[in-house]
């Protein structure tokens, strides 16, 4: 048996994966797995979607079983935060409890939902969404026949809009920028998006910053836009993005940018020091650039690559990024990282609700995109990760099916 103790701080969807690949990679000394929730590891997706419209319950995000959990055999301690990592000792401190000696350490504290700091900010119905608790808190403010707001048109904001009107509750978003999502998608998608939530009947202002929240005794909240304008509601949402918790790295003097900098075996500055998930920033080889991704194979992939550099395996994290979202009826998925320098193809019909975004680096597709085309995105996502030459006429032709490209 081993001798080796490897401590996993975070307990969400990458620090569960690493968890699980540390056994299943035959791993028999001492796993500790530190989060400062009370739950076991889950997936977060479904919390803005089923989760939060209440058709399915909490557990069912849990990423393992109750028994196949305990069959892990893991120094698991929910409810406790680490606090210090003192690098020289190899110990981990933590807010409750001896330190932890560590052989390996693999960081995966993800990050926490961003909120303005604006007046108001905290009152009572201003909620943000990252956990099981933030959404049972919110979904049981989401009563029918009552006003959301939501800050922020980007994704979270968006899916929570969308099951807050599935709920039969009135629905504004207010969006900064001048379009939805506009550090993710292109134009064309943003409009869809506008369209789509539209239609369902959601008040978009767009270039609307707000200032402030104000709450009198017994009164309605009232937001105030940058232009002066008012906004009654009943709740709010902040959809405003995520900070990385990588406070924990910095002060042990590991390198950060915005993030734990890793490299492609999600090793940090310290080699004894791993991270991976939405803490981690990585140069991701598919966009030529170092970035924090937020998403669920991601975390999922580099929590599985993390334990094997963990024990040794020699990993390259480099996966075909993939983020996917759920709003009404739409799903939409977007595979490698659009750029406004690559040349755009469609296939299909913009307006419509269904059609394909392909985006091009000379004659290769470093990315695609679209709602409701699963079946011609696996297609896309082959001609991505195999780097085939292709025309982009036939590209575009609906005629010419994909697999035959
Ligand atoms: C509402 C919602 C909907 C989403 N929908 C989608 C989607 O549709 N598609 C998609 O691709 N992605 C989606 N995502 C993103 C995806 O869920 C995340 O990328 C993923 O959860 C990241 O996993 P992680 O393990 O890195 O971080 P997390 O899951 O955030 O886990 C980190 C854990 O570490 C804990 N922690 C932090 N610091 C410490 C500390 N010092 N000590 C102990 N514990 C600590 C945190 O509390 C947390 O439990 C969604 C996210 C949210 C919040």
């Amino acid at each position: 048996m081993s001798d080796r103790t490897i401590v996993i701080v975070g307990s969400g969807q990458a620090g569960g994966w690493a968890a699980q690949t540390l056994r299943s990679d035959g791993f028999d000394g001492r796993v500790v797995l530190i989060g400062d929730e009370p739950h076991r590891p889950y997936e977060r997706p479904p919390l803005s979607k089923a989760v939060l419209a209440g058709d399915v319950h909490p557990d069912t995000t849990y990423l393992q079983k109750s028994e196949a959990f305990d069959a892990l055999n893991l120094d698991w301690r929910p409810d406790v935060s680490a606090t210090r990592i003192d690098r020289a000792a190899k110990r981990l401190h933590l807010s409750r409890g001896e330190p932890i000696h560590y052989d390996s350490l693999i960081l995966c504290t993800g990050g926490r939902a961003r909120r303005l700091g604006i007046p108001g900010s905290d009152l009572p119905g201003v909620f943000t969404l990252r956990s099981i608790g933030d959404a049972a808190a919110l979904g049981a403010a989401l009563v029918a026949g009552k006003r959301l707001l939501v800050v922020g048109g980007g994704w979270i904001g968006l899916e929570v809009a969308a099951t807050a009107r599935k709920k039969g509750l009135d629905v504004t978003v207010v969006e900064a920028m001048g379009r939805l999502c506009e550090r993710t998608v292109p134009a064309e998608i943003s409009s869809y998006l506008l369209r789509l939530h539209t239609a369902h009947g959601v008040q978009v202002e767009l270039g609307a910053g707000i200032e402030q929240l104000a709450q009198g005794p017994g009164e309605e909240l009232t937001a105030t836009l940058g232009d002066g304008r008012k906004l009654a509601c009943d709740v709010v949402l902040f959809g405003v993005g995520l900070i990385a918790n990588d406070e924990l790295a910095r002060e042990a003097g590991l390198a950060c940018e915005g993030g734990v900098l890793v490299d492609s075996q999600c090793r940090t500055s310290d080699l004894d020091i791993l991270a991976a998930g939405d803490v981690a920033v990585w140069h991701c080889d598919w966009a030529y650039r170092r970035m924090r991704l937020e998403s669920w194979q991601n975390a999922q992939e580099q929590g599985i690559a993390a334990a094997r550099a963990a024990l040794g395996t020699t990993v390259n994290h480099q996966p075909l990024p993939w983020f996917w979202s759920d709003q009404y009826d739409v799903n939409l998925q977007i595979f490698g990282v659009p750029t406004p320098r690559h040349q755009v193809v469609v296939r299909g019909d913009v307006d419509s609700n269904s059609f394909v975004m392909f985006f091009l680096d000379a004659d290769k597709v470093a990315a695609a995109l679209g709602p409701n085309a699963a079946r011609d995105l696996r297609f896309a996502r082959r001609l991505i990760e195999r780097r085939t030459s292709v025309d982009p006429q036939q590209l575009a032709e609906l005629q010419v099916p994909l697999s035959k490209l």
